[in-house]
C-alpha cells in the first residue's frame, strides 16, 4: 500500500528496465489525470457497459446493475484519504491493465491465452484459450486482472480494441469507451511511444509517472500527478498557479509515506 501511494503522489522507484530489442514499435495506452479526475465513476460504468454490460458485449454480464453488482469490472476508481487532520485530501485513482511493457502476466500463462500484440502493444487474453487457471492474475502485481466466475476466464481492460479499430465508428469515436465517457478530460488515449502524439506531450510536460515502476514491469499507462493545494501543504498560501510551480511542488516519498491510505 505505501509503495503504491509513493507512486500515487510522487515519481519514486527504481529506474525503468532497458527496452528488449523486439519490443513494439507502437504502444497504446492511457495517460490519467490525477489532477482533473473527480471519482465520478463515470470510465468505470461506461467501461462494464461497453465490455460486461450486456448481451452485446464481448464478456456480458446477466446481471449488471442488479441488487448484486458483481462480475467482472475491467477498471475501477479507489479514493483515498491523504495527510494528516485537518489537512487532509481526497484522492482519486482510477485503475485499469497497464498494458506493461514487459508483462509479467504473459509468460505465466500455460496455454498462451496471455499475450501482447506485437502492432501496437495491446496485452490481451484469447478467451478461447484461456483455462481460468488465474496464474496471470498472480503475476500482476497491479490486481488488473478479474476472473469471469460464470464463464471461468480471466479478463482485463483491453483498450476497447473493438472499438478503436471498427472502422464503421466515426473517427472520433475510435477511443476507449472510459476515455468518451470522462466529463472531466481526465484521460488520454495514444501512442506512448509517438514523441508528437498528445499523451508523449502530456507525459513530458507535466511529469507524467509510471505506477510501481519498482516492479521493473514498464506500465505503458502513465498518471499525471495532483498539483498540492495550500490544504495540503497545510499553509495559508494560495493555491500554486503557474506551470512551473506545480511541478516543482510534487511531493516526495517521505511525503507520500505519511499518507493515512484509506480506502473507500
Ligand atoms: Fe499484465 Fe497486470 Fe501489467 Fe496488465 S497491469 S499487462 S495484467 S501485469
Ligand atoms: Fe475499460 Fe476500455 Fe477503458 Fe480499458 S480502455 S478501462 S476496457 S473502457
Ligand atoms: Fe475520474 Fe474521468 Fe473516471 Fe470520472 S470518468 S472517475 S473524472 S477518470
Amino acid at each position: 500500500m505505501i509503495a503504491a501511494l509513493k507512486a500515487l503522489f510522487g515519481r519514486g522507484g527504481a529506474p525503468a528496465a532497458a527496452e528488449p530489442a523486439d519490443a513494439p514499435a507502437r504502444q497504446l495506452a492511457l495517460v490519467i489525470d490525477l489532477n482533473v479526475c473527480v471519482g465520478c465513476h463515470a470510465c468505470v460504468t461506461s467501461c462494464k457497459e461497453w465490455n460486461t454490460g450486456g448481451a452485446a458485449g464481448p464478456l456480458f454480464d446477466d446481471n449488471p446493475y442488479g441488487a448484486n453488482p458483481t462480475g467482472t469490472f475491467f477498471n475501477r476508481v479507489q479514493t483515498y484519504e491523504a495527510g494528516a487532520f485537518p489537512n487532509t485530501e481526497t484522492v482519486h485513482f482510477p485503475k485499469s491493465c497497464l498494458h506493461c511493457e514487459d508483462p509479467p502476466c504473459v509468460p505465466v500463462c500455460p496455454t498462451g491465452a496471455s499475450y501482447k500484440r506485437k502492432s501496437d502493444g495491446i496485452v490481451l487474453v484469447d478467451y478461447d484459450k484461456c483455462i481460468g487457471c488465474k496464474y496471470c492474475a498472480w503475476a500482476c502485481p497491479y490486481g488488473a486482472r478479474e476472473l469471469d466466475e460464470a464463464r471461468q476466464v480471466m479478463t482485463k481492460c483491453t483498450l476497447c480494441v473493438d472499438r478503436i479499430e471498427d472502422a464503421t465508428l466515426a473517427a472520433d469515436d475510435r477511443k476507449p469507451a472510459c476515455v468518451k465517457a470522462c466529463p472531466t478530460g481526465a484521460r488520454l488515449f495514444g501512442d506512448v511511444k509517438d514523441p508528437d502524439s498528445e499523451v508523449s506531450r502530456a507525459i513530458r510536460e507535466r511529469g507524467g509517472y509510471s505506477l510501481m515502476p519498482e516492479w521493473q514491469t514498464r506500465p505503458a499507462n502513465q498518471y499525471l500527478p495532483r498539483r498540492v493545494t495550500s490544504v495540503a501543504r497545510g499553509t495559508a498560501s494560495a493555491d500554486v498557479g503557474a506551470e512551473g510551480n506545480l511541478r516543482a511542488s510534487v511531493p516526495g516519498a517521505a511525503d507520500a509515506g505519511s499518507a493515512s491510505g484509506r480506502r473507500r
